[in-house]
């Protein structure tokens, strides 16, 4: 077995691959970094070590094979390279799991074929996610590789909450049903609320809201995932930055019928030019909530929008759960956008939830409570780190199977 102490994380894209390599001895981060517009001519490499000035290569990655060779070469220039024996593991962000993945997995042919499988549900994500499990195996065949899936976290919906009301033979012909995703993130932040409370995972039920570019909410009760609100994909659920969230599904017959478009044009409206930026033309919340400020009617329909959205999953997971102990506001949104949770909290005092007005206004990276004393339910600012999360199921693994 290993002695090392290292993970590399890697969260591969469709033309990006983010990475962190992470001590596992004390959470700290040796190396974080990101390769964008692989396949493009203008492609970039920013690399952070830990302590040092950040460094910036700009060149061609023809694909993501060049960009992690020249990720390998940036940590070797630190000391810290992927031939190093400390290197334990190399842990990687897989977005589907289907029904089979429920737990972090050691990557083989076998279970690789299986995840390629599962690309005709997540077509935008798992080839990207396969590509870099095969570039890291290729640069280092010794080493356990491990899969983190987005959707494993959800496994453990009740099948009364993971069904689609719609014929159940079609559906399982087709795998069709309720998967969820930023599963990493819903886990890590649950866990870390109760952690800020000081309770037991076990005993506290939790609303989390994960409020990023993508935006997904779930009801976690004693540290289990009972509802969440993505689906087959990650378009069901929140208004998020460029996708609608929930829509009545006759809206893609009436778009198709009677407006003319395409499948693949409903599918890129959908996902691509819908949500904020669809409601308003910006998709950063910071852009929308100072234009709200300055009266732009749009910006504070599509603010208003978003939050109304965001209230009545609030209001259903309240109701799936029966008592909730607290909510927790994590990813850039939750984190940072303080009249989003005021908003989405306001008048909520009857359901035991207030919001104190200072406290949601303090600026921090740290997890901290913004309701008063009084408020029964906790509401916190929960920063998430899926990162950590994923090394420290892959650590685990790692160490379990030794
Ligand atoms: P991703 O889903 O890409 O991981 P993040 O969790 O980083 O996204 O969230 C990105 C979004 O967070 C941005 O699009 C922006 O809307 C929002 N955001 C980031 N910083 C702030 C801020 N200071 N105030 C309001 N919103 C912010």
């Amino acid at each position: 077995m290993s002695t090392g102490t290292r993970v590399l994380v890697l969260n591969a894209g469709s033309s990006s691959v983010k990475y962190q390599l992470i001590e596992m001895l004390d959470g700290s981060r040796l190396a974080a970094g990101l390769v964008e517009r692989i396949g493009e001519p203008n492609g970039r490499l920013v690399h952070t070590p830990r302590g040092g000035p950040r460094r910036e290569t700009l060149q061609t990655f023809p694909d993501h094979g060049a960009a992690l060779k020249s990720v390998a070469e940036e940590l070797a220039a630190d000391g810290v390279g992927l031939d190093s024996p400390e290197l334990a593991a190399i842990g990687h962000r897989v977005v589907h799991g289907g029904l089979r993945f429920t737990a972090p997995t050691l990557v083989d042919d076998e279970v690789l074929a299986e995840i390629r499988r599962l690309v005709p549900v997540a077509p935008l994500h798992n080839p990207a996610n396969i590509t870099g499990i095969e570039v890291a195996r290729a640069l280092r065949p010794d080493l356990p590789q491990i899969a983190v899936f987005d959707t494993a976290f959800h496994a453990t919906m009740p099948e009364y909450a993971a069904r689609y009301a719609i014929d159940r033979a079609v559906a399982d012909e087709h795998r069709v049903r309720r998967y969820g995703f930023h599963g990493t993130s819903h886990q890590y932040v649950s866990r870390a609320t109760a952690a800020l409370l000081g309770r037991d995972p076990a005993e506290l039920n939790v609303i989390v809201l994960h409020l990023g570019n993508g935006a997904s909410a779930s009801a976690v009760a004693g540290g289990v995932c009972v509802d969440t609100s993505m689906g087959l994909t990650p378009l069901e659920g929140l208004v998020m930055g460029t996708r609608s969230g929930d829509v009545d599904p006759g809206v893609v017959f009436h778009l198709h019928r009677v407006g003319g478009l395409t499948i693949d044009q409903i599918d890129d409206l959908l996902n691509r030019r819908s949500g904020l930026l669809g409601l308003c033309g910006d998709n950063d919340m910071r852009e929308i909530m100072r234009r709200s400020e300055e009266g732009d009617a749009a910006a504070r329909l599509a603010f208003d929008t978003y939050v109304h959205r965001l209230r009545k999953y609030i209001g259903g997971y309240y109701a799936v759960l029966g008592r909730v102990d607290a909510i927790a506001f994590t990813a850039g949104v939750g984190e940072n956008a303080a009249p989003v949770r005021a908003a989405a909290t306001a008048g909520l005092d009857q359901l035991g939830i207030s919001v104190d007005p200072e406290l949601n206004a303090v600026r921090s990276g740290e997890a901290r409570v913004i309701s008063p004393e009084y408020s029964r339910v906790t509401v916190a600012v929960v920063p998430t780190d899926e990162e950590l999360e994923i090394a420290q199921q892959a650590f685990a693994l790692v160490h379990a199977a030794g």
